[in-house]
């Protein structure tokens, strides 16, 4: 496979084909983010992914998952993204989940029919970054969205009947904002009731503004204590919703996984032991992004 640049993809895409189909973000202002910094975005070359497809058919034939890279995809013309699928399905025939990286900008470029399309033709799962259901955390990240834009988004995937999965960060408010976060993150991730929440911790990159910010003292970033306290407000905000609950990424302090409401209770519970020094948190020099 040619890939170009970083390609970064969800844990839970660990066993998918990674088909790169574009390189970096068109957006890539979010300042926190360093994922893609060091690479201008551009879309790949329909021969060089056609090629990768052959490459995919002759070396993982077994595979069943395709995750396209890189930041957002979606923002391919309709026409090219109906190529795209159709290719997909033409080489790797035993593909049945297709998945991909959906920021709001791109998902409210499509209209609802459009959506319908893509779903039809393969497209399965969307992983959409709301980071915090704050907008004054939002404005402060330069996300370039509010709550309320990246509901309409999570709601036309929903209706498109596609997967949603949702990614939070814990400490993105930081002290100032922490509690504030914390609840509306919550309450907003519960009106969107998504098929899956993931929620990581904030670990600044040098490569980033946030990162600088750390540094010069601007943004004051919160300890253990005050995340787990994010992470209990946040999940006690998640009532009415059934959906995967995952905080076991590799930048937490205490890894939690379970399905909501079932494990809603158990989840709190343990929460509160880590906040009493109950149970044993990650070590800081464990943690990674
Ligand atoms: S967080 Fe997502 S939208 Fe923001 S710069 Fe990174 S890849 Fe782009």
């Amino acid at each position: 496979m040619q890939y170009v640049g970083n390609v970064i993809r969800p844990p839970s895409e660990a066993d998918s084909i990674i088909l790169q189909v574009t390189v970096g973000c068109s957006y890539n202002k979010c300042t926190f983010c360093g994922a893609y910094k060091d690479v201008r975005f551009a879309l790949k070359d329909e021969e060089a992914i056609r090629q990768d497809l052959l490459f995919a058919r002759r070396y993982c034939r077994n595979a069943n998952r395709l995750f396209l890279a890189d930041g957002d995809v979606l923002i391919l013309s309709q026409k090219r993204l109906i190529r795209l699928f159709l290719l997909i399905r033409e080489h790797l025939p035993r593909i049945n989940r297709i998945s991909l990286y959906g920021n709001a900008r791109a998902i409210r470029g499509k209209s609802a029919a459009q959506l319908s399309e893509l779903k039809s033709l393969g497209l399965s799962r969307v992983y959409m970054g709301l980071e915090s259901g704050c907008d004054l955390v939002l404005g402060s990240i330069d996300k370039g969205e509010t709550a309320k834009s990246q509901c309409a988004a999570a709601a036309s995937i929903r209706q498109a009947g596609i997967f949603l999965s949702i990614t939070a960060l814990l400490g993105l408010g930081g002290v100032s904002l922490s509690e504030r976060h914390a609840v509306e993150t919550g309450k907003v991730l519960a009106a969107m009731a998504p098929h899956q929440i993931a929620v990581l911790t904030l670990i600044p990159l040098e490569n980033t503004q946030l990162g600088r910010d750390v540094l010069s003292g601007k943004f004051v970033l919160p300890g253990p204590d005050l995340i787990l306290q994010e992470l209990y407000l946040l999940l006690y905000q998640l009532t009415g919703i059934r959906c995967q609950f995952h905080a076991n990424h590799a930048s937490t302090y205490l890894p939690l996984a379970g399905r909501l409401p079932k494990d809603r209770d158990e989840l709190l519970k343990r929460i509160q032991q880590a906040m009493n020094g109950a149970v044993a948190l990650v070590p800081e020099q464990r943690r990674a992004l």
